[in-house]
């Protein structure tokens, strides 16, 4: 069997598959069904390059949404994939991917012994944000490991290699990040100060387990600072996000943390609720944070039940606390309360043992926070720097969809007034040619197109009519009815001529009451049928005035062809406008051609 032909880099199914890898802080929804058909189609395409990709954005969901297990099968998948076409930044990309699932089990040492040899290949190849996420994997086992200074080094380095854009979310990770690692050194204000900030971001995205993680942080934070009432809203609202992969994921649920926050709120209820959950979603979890946690949680719970024994007894199990992987949040934490359990105890000497055991820890804290400074200051000054960047932007796009929007405003007036001289133009156009009152053309007209029409009729050897018509006694009906009746008259002997005339014919006003029609192929013999027609709609033709109905009016009209008359325009006219005034005198209401024929009086 032939080997399928490399994918171009411009394959449809890899382009879906890159932009749900772009999509996945933003929209985790939409990413992930967008990598679903990204892998239907590369598979039905033999594309290894777009399958890798679909499979690498599918692990990193499932690495946050299901389960650690399931991700790493499918990033050795598109590892599979990456290797056969050689796509190094993928590669690496499932490399960081599979140290970050070994990190959410807690095997901190491991993880970070397999993103560290992929960073300095990642810096070279992998895409802006990219590098931030690889850069951010190592930061996170530093953190993890205790080791805040190279966190915050990491961090740095990782907002600096991406310079997030906005829309992306990434920064909303930053964010998220920088307030978890300020608050593992007591800084909790300034922690509260970035979730803030990175929760409103959050806002804008669809991305639940982010968006979780955020209030979770919060809830911590509120809670080490003895105000655990201001954290139950962000208890309720993590809760209303389900805790399975169409929420905010089933992993790291931490419902632990929210039992801690219920229980010293008073709301012992939810509390142990709270803690039943952790019990069922940690399973056998290796995440020290986590295990500890839940100690924690079950020996308050125990506590304010007044089973001080069974409380100490909870957090002996969990003795000794583990060397490594513990954050010092949650080794102080737990010092703390099993300092507490064995006051209340009535143990002075153990209680005092595990009071000094936290004072170490605390002074541990604190040296690491004055060491971290330095590095944390340069973080934040640097996310100041971005949110500046992003900020401009954003004011940028709007100063620009603004000019836009007038500029439009503007185009769209001036189109206005162009169309509006346009149609100006067109009227008076017509206002040159027609005559207001009966909508016919005008005299003016008429003199402009009977010469050429004339000269057309020669060349095509075809005779051309021309009538001229005067309404009889037109002054009588002025006076008996006055002029709008006059007016009401002309304009209906024009509609007349413009229905009863044929489409080549040309109507005209002459004079007041006077008409000229020109007739193309006609001769003065089927002229005068034709007027005499008229003549007949004409004398039909009723009016309503305030008098009553008007009736039987008549004309009297004059003809003459360039079968007998083709020498000009003028003595075409002179013809007809004489058998005009021969058919007035022979009293009116009549049609007489240039040859003499008279119609009989109708
Ligand atoms: P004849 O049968 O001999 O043509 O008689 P006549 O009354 O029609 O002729 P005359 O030339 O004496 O009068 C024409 C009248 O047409 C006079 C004028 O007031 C009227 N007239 C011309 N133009 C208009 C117009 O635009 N509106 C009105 N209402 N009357 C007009
Ligand atoms: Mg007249
Ligand atoms: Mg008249």
């Amino acid at each position: 069997m032939s080997r399928p032909p490399l994918r171009t880099p411009t394959s449809a199914a890899l382009r879906l598959a890159r932009k749900a890898w772009r999509l996945q802080y933003r929209d985790s929804h939409q990413s992930i069904a967008l990598a679903e058909q990204a892998l239907t189609r590369a598979q039905a395409g033999a594309d290894s390059n777009a399958e890798g990709w679909a499979r690498l954005v599918r692990a990193f969901h499932r690495m946050r949404y299901a389960t650690p297990a399931a991700a790493i099968e499918e990033l050795h998948a598109a590892q599979r994939c990456f290797d056969d076409t050689a796509d190094r930044a993928g590669a690496i990309l499932a490399g960081a991917g599979i140290s970050r699932c070994r990190w959410r089990e807690g095997r901190y040492r491991e993880s970070l012994a397999l993103i560290l040899p992929l960073r300095d290949d990642g810096l070279r190849v992998l895409k802006q944000e990219e590098r931030g996420m690889l850069l951010n994997g190592i930061a996170g086992c530093y953190s993890s490991l205790g080791q805040s200074e190279q966190a915050f080094a990491y961090m740095y380095q990782a907002l600096r290699e991406s310079s997030p854009a906005r829309g992306h979310g990434f920064d909303v990770v930053l964010y998220c990040n920088l307030a978890h690692e300020l608050y593992q050194l007591g800084d909790y204000h300034e922690a509260l100060r970035y979730l803030q900030e990175g929760i409103e971001r959050c806002t804008r995205l669809d991305n639940p387990r982010l968006l979780s993680v955020l209030l979770v942080n919060r809830i911590v934070c509120l809670t080490d600072l003895d105000r655990p009432q201001e954290a139950m809203p962000d208890v309720r609202r993590v809760l209303d996000i389900p805790a399975d992969a169409a929420g905010r994921g089933a992993k790291g649920a931490a419902f632990e943390t929210l039992a801690i926050a219920a229980l010293r709120a008073g709301e012992l209820a939810l509390g142990e609720q709270l803690i039943e959950r952790a019990v069922q979603s940690l399973g056998d979890t290796t995440v020290p944070d986590e295990t500890v946690e839940l100690a924690v949680a079950q020996a308050e719970s125990l506590r304010i039940r007044g089973a001080t024994g069974d409380a100490a007894a909870r957090l002996e199990q969990a003795l000794p606390l583990p060397a490594e992987g513990l954050s010092l949040r949650v080794r102080c934490l737990f010092l703390q309360v099993l300092a507490d359990v064995r006051e209340r105890q009535g143990d002075p000497a153990l209680a005092l043992a595990s009071l000094r055991d936290w004072q170490r820890r605390h002074v541990e804290r604190t040296q690491l926070a004055s060491r971290a400074r330095y590095q944390a200051a340069a973080l934040q000054t640097e996310l100041l720097r971005l949110q500046q960047e992003l900020d401009e932007i954003d004011a940028r796009q709007r100063a620009t969809e603004r000019a836009k929007l007038e500029l439009e405003a503007i185009n769209q007036q001036l189109s206005q007034k162009v169309s509006e001289v346009q149609s100006l133009q067109d009227a008076l156009k017509q206002q040159a040619v027609r005559d207001f009152l009966t909508g016919l053309f005008n005299r003016r007209h008429l003199n402009d197109v009977l010469p050429s029409m004339m000269a057309l009729a020669a060349r095509d050897r075809q005779p051309l009519a021309v009538a001229i018509i005067d309404l009889d006694h037109f002054k009588r009906v002025n006076d008996e009815h006055g002029h709008t009746v006059g007016d009401l008259l002309l304009a209906g002997f024009g509609a007349l001529l413009a229905k009863h005339l044929r489409k080549s014919d040309v109507a005209c006003r002459y004079g007041g009451e006077e008409f000229c029609l020109l007739m193309p192929r006609t001769d003065a013999t089927a002229a005068r049928r034709k007027v005499s027609a008229l003549l007949k709609l004409w004398r039909h033709s009723v009016f309503a005035t305030d008098d009553g109905p008007l009736s039987g009016c008549t004309f009297s009209a004059g003809i003459a062809d360039t079968n007998t008359m083709r020498e000009s325009a003028q003595a075409l006219l002179k013809c007809a406008d004489e058998r005009l005034l021969d058919a007035k005198r022979l009293g009116r209401s009549r049609v007489l051609v240039s040859d003499g024929a008279v119609t009989s009086p109708l």
